[in-house]
């Protein structure tokens, strides 16, 4: 396991720069048998990754308790090493103080994030999708590091982002057991995403990824920075199709953003870019559409790889027949060639394998899909 692997790191990286796989589920809070047996048949095919540089580590637990202390001696030698003589005992005080208090926003506490979950009946798709969470630094850095939760300005708040932030500060409580053994219930934040998505009430095996959107999305309402959402005028394509991509790519962004705009965005959402080539008169009709996860197809094989499975989502497809699209140079429709490329990278890549063919009668893909810990996107960039 490499450096960039082994701890959870709070400096943003360039969020165009490798993704490093966060290999971890509910299974390794390490308290709670039958979640292992009930996870394996209960996410409905659905498997979601939550990727980020903080949600490295893939054996969590003891490890991660040791690496946490690590870093916390070294952090405290370093704090040694930069105080600078004072002439006042008071103000060394105070400033020692200060640093202390910036310094306890920057990093998560020792021996901290090692509390699990209680399953509370078939909620293991919800507990899987927390743990990860609960590791992914910018979640981690608002919520509990900075414990931002109110709701923004002129918004009321459903309560989500508040139960939310509670259940993480206890998930991030200091250990009472040197094992690392605590564990919490998670039935607040259970009640308050159920309140606004119905389906999640009561104890039935749920789909995991779409419990994650349906939590980033309550979370992202309570947060968001755009109290009242302006009513936009229509896209003015004509003007956009005189733009170079970059710039109608930031165009298309900064008009995103004046709607939706809270750290929730800004840590899950990019930018995916669709190109349309007419096969008649090679004319290109790009656009750029936001993204909260990745839906990824997969390969029908009995084993295969993510890269194959981003190789495979971002392969030219072509648009015949009765799928032909209009052509807007030719002025009907004509056969296209369609391509999708990543343009604008999350900080957090979610991905999610698609694991139900067929349209009629869905079959359930149990193909083995191995991923790398650390993946690199830049060939399906543009
Ligand atoms: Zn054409």
């Amino acid at each position: 396991m490499g450096s960039t692997t082994s701890l959870p790191t709070f400096g943003r990286g360039n969020p165009h720069s490798n993704y490093t796989a966060a290999k971890r589920s509910a299974s390794s809070a390490g308290t709670d048998k039958q979640h292992r047996k009930q996870q394996s048949s209960s996410s409905n095919g659905a498997n979601s990754l939550a990727r980020s540089k903080s949600c490295s580590n893939a054996n969590f637990g003891k490890q991660q308790k040791q690496h946490l202390l690590q870093q916390q001696q070294q952090q405290n030698g370093g704090l040694e090493s930069t105080v600078e003589p004072a002439t006042n005992g008071s103000q060394w005080h105070k400033k020692q103080k200060q640093q202390q208090r910036l310094k306890n926003l920057q990093r998560p506490p020792a021996n901290g994030g090692l509390v699990g979950l209680n399953n509370l009946g078939n909620t293991c798709y919800m507990n899987s999708i927390l743990q990860c969470l609960s590791h992914t630094e910018p979640l981690l850095r608002h919520f509990v590091l900075e414990r931002r939760f109110q709701p923004s300005a002129g918004r009321n708040g459903s309560g989500l982002a508040k139960a939310y932030a509670n259940l993480m500060l206890r998930m991030w409580a200091a250990s009472a057991s040197p094992t690392g053994a605590d564990c919490t219930s998670p039935t607040e934040l259970k009640q308050c995403v159920a309140q606004y998505a119905p389906r999640f009430r009561g104890y039935s095996q749920q789909d995991a990824q779409e419990f994650l959107r349906y939590l980033l999305e309550g979370l992202h309402e309570d947060l968001n920075l755009v109290s009242v959402r302006p009513k936009l005028p229509p896209v003015d394509y004509e003007h956009l199709d005189l733009l170079l991509d970059d710039d109608k790519a930031d165009e298309l962004w900064q008009r995103y953003l004046q709607q939706e705009n809270s750290p929730v965005v800004e840590a899950f959402v990019g930018q995916l870019k669709s190109t349309l080539e007419c096969c008649h008169c090679s004319h290109k009709s790009v656009t750029f559409d936001p993204f909260w996860d990745l839906a990824l197809p997969i390969p029908g094989k009995s084993r295969t790889s993510l890269d194959a499975c981003l190789k495979l989502f971002t392969n030219q497809e072509t648009l015949d027949g009765n799928e032909r699209p209009t052509c807007d140079r030719c002025r009907c429709r004509r056969k296209c060639v369609k391509r999708f490329h990543l343009y604008r990278l999350p900080s957090v890549l979610v991905i999610h394998l698609m694991r139900f063919s067929g349209e009629r009668f869905k079959t359930k893909l149990n193909t083995l899909v191995e991923y790398p810990m650390e993946l690199d996107v830049s060939e399906f960039l543009d």
